[in-house]
C-alpha cells in the first residue's frame, strides 16, 4: 500500500514571510494566533471561512471545575477513567489546572455563558463525570459562542487571516536538525478550483487542521474536518499516535440509510436533562448495562446502542430512539439547535422519539505532540484535535476537547510571542510519490470505514478495509486535477489508512477502540501505536508506556 508524499499542485508563483503561520481558524488555531499576536506577525490560513471546523457545532460546552463542590482530583480522576489507562496523567493535570482560567479568559474576550440560578455559571453533566462542570452558552450554541469571540478577538488584534488558503505540504529547513521552514498553499476560489500556488515561509508553522471525522461516511464533523493536518504531518515524515481511538458519539440524528453527509449531534446534555434510549420495543437499552445508565461514558453507550441495532428489535437495525419527552417544554429553549434540526427532519422531541445512531465524532489520537504544542520537529507545532497530548488517552472524556484547544492553543501562542525558532533556508523538495485521488473514490474510503472500522471491529472487517483502502490507494495518479476536493480525496484516504491500520494492529478492546474477537483490555497491551509513512508506505511501531 502506498499514498502520496506530497500532493500534486502547480509550481509556487508567490511567496511571503510572516513570524507564525497558523493551519486552521477552530479553537486551537485562534487561540495560538490569539496569544502570539501582540508581538508577532501572525497569518491564519484556513481553507475556508473562519467557522468551518467543528468548534463552531460544539453543543455541550467546556468542562472545567467551577463548582465549590467539585474538585480538580474528580476532574482527573474522571478523565484518567474515560482514558482508560493510556492517559498521560502529568498532561490531565495540566489541563485539569488550567480549565478554569480559560473559561475567564474566554469571559474577558467578551464569551457570554449561561448563568446559573445563582449568578455564577449555569454547569451540565455530561457522560462520564461525576459532577456538573459543563459550561455552556446559548443552550446548545456553545461552540458558536466561542467561534465567534475567537474570531472578532483575532481579526481586531491584527491576526491576518488568509481565508479559501489550502495548506498542501510542509516545507522543510536546511538544517542539521529537522525543522520547518514554511508551508505549500493553494488559493482557492469558491467552487474549490486552484487560483493560485505559494509558499508562505515562517520562523514556527501552528498545525490546527482539525480531527477526521469525514473520513467516516457517518460522523458529526462538518466537511472541512478531512483529516489534512495528519496526512500533512505523515507525509512530512512525523508520527501520529493512537489513532485507532476514535470515539463515536453515541448520537447523532438519524436521517435514513443513505445520509453520507454531517449529521446533526444530539448532544449528551439531552440525556443529561433527563432523556433515555429506547429501543424500537420502547426498552430502555441502558438499563443495568452501567451504573451511571444513560450518563455512561460514550464507548459504552454507543457500544450498547450497537449491540441493541445488532439484534434488530422488531425489524429496526440502523438506529434506536431518544426519548426526550420528560424535558417537556424547556426542550427548546435549553436546546434551540437541536430543536431547529429535528423540525427540519420532522420531529417535535417534546412528543415524538428522536431516531439516533452512532457516528465518527472525535479523534483521541493525533500529531505526537505535549501540552506546550512542541513536536519532534523545530519551529513545528501541533494543537487542538490533531494533536496527540496525552490527556485523552484511549477515550475523550466529554467535553474536555474544547477546554484543550483554548488551554494548548493559548500557551503555544504565548511560547512564541516570548521566543521564536530560528529562522531556517529551505531545502530542495524531496522528490517523491507526488499524486492525487480522485474525488469520486473518496465516498468509498468513508463508506470502507463506517462499514468496518467503526463502532465495533472485526478482524475480518480490518483486514477486508486495509485491502480496500490499499486497491483504493493503487488509483492514486499524477493524471487528476488539483482541486480542494482531489486534495481532501487523498488526505481522507492517507487518514483512512493510518485509522485502519492502527486499528487492526491493536490486538484488545481498550477505550473507544473495540473489537469483536478480543473484547477486553490487555495489560500486556498498555502500549502506544505510532504510525508513519516510509517512503509513502505505512509503517506502525509499538511503544510501550
Ligand atoms: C457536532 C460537534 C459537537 C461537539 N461538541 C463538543 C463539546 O460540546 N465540547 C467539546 O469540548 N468538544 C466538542 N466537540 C469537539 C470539538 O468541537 C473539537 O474537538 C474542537 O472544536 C477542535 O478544535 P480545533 O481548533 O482543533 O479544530 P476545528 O474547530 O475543527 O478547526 C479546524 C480548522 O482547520 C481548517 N483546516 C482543515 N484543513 C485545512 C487545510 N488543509 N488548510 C487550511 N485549513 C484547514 C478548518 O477549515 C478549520 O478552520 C464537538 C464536535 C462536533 C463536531
Amino acid at each position: 500500500m502506498r499514498v502520496p508524499t506530497a500532493l500534486l499542485a502547480a509550481e509556487a508563483t508567490w511567496t511571503r514571510s510572516v513570524d507564525v503561520v497558523v493551519l486552521g481558524s477552530g479553537a486551537a488555531g485562534l487561540a495560538a494566533a490569539l496569544a502570539a499576536r501582540p508581538v508577532r506577525k501572525v497569518l491564519i490560513v484556513t481553507k475556508d471561512t473562519l467557522d468551518a471546523g467543528s468548534t463552531a457545532w460544539a453543543q455541550g460546552g467546556l468542562a472545567a471545575v467551577l463548582d465549590p463542590g467539585d474538585t480538580f482530583a474528580e476532574h482527573v480522576r474522571d478523565t484518567l477513567q474515560a482514558g482508560a489507562g493510556l492517559c498521560e496523567e502529568d498532561a490531565v493535570r495540566q489541563l485539569v489546572n488550567d480549565a478554569p482560567t480559560a473559561v475567564s479568559y474566554l469571559e474577558s474576550l467578551g464569551a457570554a455563558f449561561d448563568p446559573g440560578a445563582d449568578g455564577s455559571h449555569a454547569l451540565t453533566r455530561e457522560g462520564g463525570h461525576s459532577h456538573s462542570r459543563i459550561v455552556h452558552s446559548g443552550g446548545d450554541r456553545s461552540g458558536a459562542e466561542i467561534q465567534r469571540t475567537l474570531d472578532i478577538n483575532a481579526v481586531n488584534a491584527g491576526v491576518e487571516v488568509l481565508d479559501h488558503a489550502f495548506a498542501l505540504d510542509l516545507v522543510m529547513g536546511r538544517s542539521d536538525k529537522r525543522q520547518v521552514a514554511g508551508v505549500r498553499i493553494a488559493l482557492l476560489d469558491m467552487n474549490g478550483a486552484v487560483t493560485s500556488v505559494g509558499v508562505v515561509y515562517a520562523r514556527a508553522v501552528v498545525i490546527a487542521t482539525g480531527g477526521v471525522g469525514q473520513i467516516f461516511a457517518s460522523t458529526s464533523n462538518p466537511r472541512a474536518v478531512t483529516g489534512d493536518g495528519h496526512a500533512l504531518a505523515l507525509r512530512a515524515g512525523l508520527r501520529v499516535r493512537d489513532m485507532e481511538f476514535v470515539q463515536f458519539h453515541p448520537t447523532v440524528l438519524w436521517q435514513g440509510v443513505n445520509a453520507l453527509d454531517q449529521q446533526t449531534l444530539i448532544s449528551e446534555a439531552v440525556r443529561g436533562e433527563g432523556a433515555v434510549l429506547l429501543d424500537a420495543a420502547g426498552d430502555r437499552i441502558m438499563k443495568g448495562v452501567h451504573p451511571q445508565e444513560d450518563l455512561a461514558p460514550r464507548d459504552v453507550v454507543a457500544i450498547a446502542i450497537h449491540e441493541r441495532m445488532s439484534r434488530a428489535v422488531n425489524g429496526v437495525d440502523d438506529h434506536v430512539f431518544l426519548d426526550a419527552r420528560p424535558i417537556g417544554e424547556r426542550f427548546s429553549e435549553r436546546f434551540p439547535f437541536i430543536t431547529e434540526a429535528c423540525t427540519r427532519a420532522g420531529i417535535d422531541p417534546t412528543k415524538d422519539l428522536i431516531p439516533v445512531s452512532p457516528a465518527a465524532h472525535y479523534s483521541c489520537g493525533g500529531i505526537l505532540s505535549n501540552m506546550d504544542g512542541t513536536t519532534e520537529v523545530e519551529g513545528l507545532f501541533a494543537v487542538g484535535e490533531v494533536a496527540y497530548t496525552g490527556v485523552h488517552g484511549a477515550n475523550r472524556l466529554a467535553s474536555n476537547s474544547l477546554t484543550e484547544s483554548l488551554v494548548v492553543g493559548t500557551r503555544v501562542g504565548r511560547s512564541l510571542a516570548w521566543r521564536l525558532p530560528q529562522a531556517v533556508p529551505s531545502a530542495e523538495m524531496a522528490v517523491g510519490d507526488v499524486g492525487l485521488l480522485d474525488e469520486s473514490l473518496a465516498v468509498q474510503v468513508r463508506q470502507t470505514m463506517s462499514r468496518h472500522v467503526g463502532v465495533l471491529r472485526t478482524p475480518e472487517g480490518l483486514a477486508h478495509a486495509c485491502d480496500t483502502l490499499a486497491a483504493i490507494a493503487d488509483k492514486t495518479s499524477q493524471d487528476i486535477t488539483p482541486t480542494r476536493a482531489s486534495f481532501e480525496a487523498t488526505n481522507i484516504l492517507t487518514a483512512a489508512v493510518a485509522v485502519a491500520h492502527a486499528a487492526a494492529a491493536r490486538k484488545e478492546s481498550r477505550g473507544c477502540h473495540r473489537r469483536s474477537d478480543v473484547t477486553t483490555p490487555m495489560d500486556s497491551s498498555l502500549v502506544h501505536l505510532d504510525v508513519s509513512l516510509v517512503s509513502g508506505e505505512i509503517s506502525i511501531e509499538e511503544v510501550a508506556r
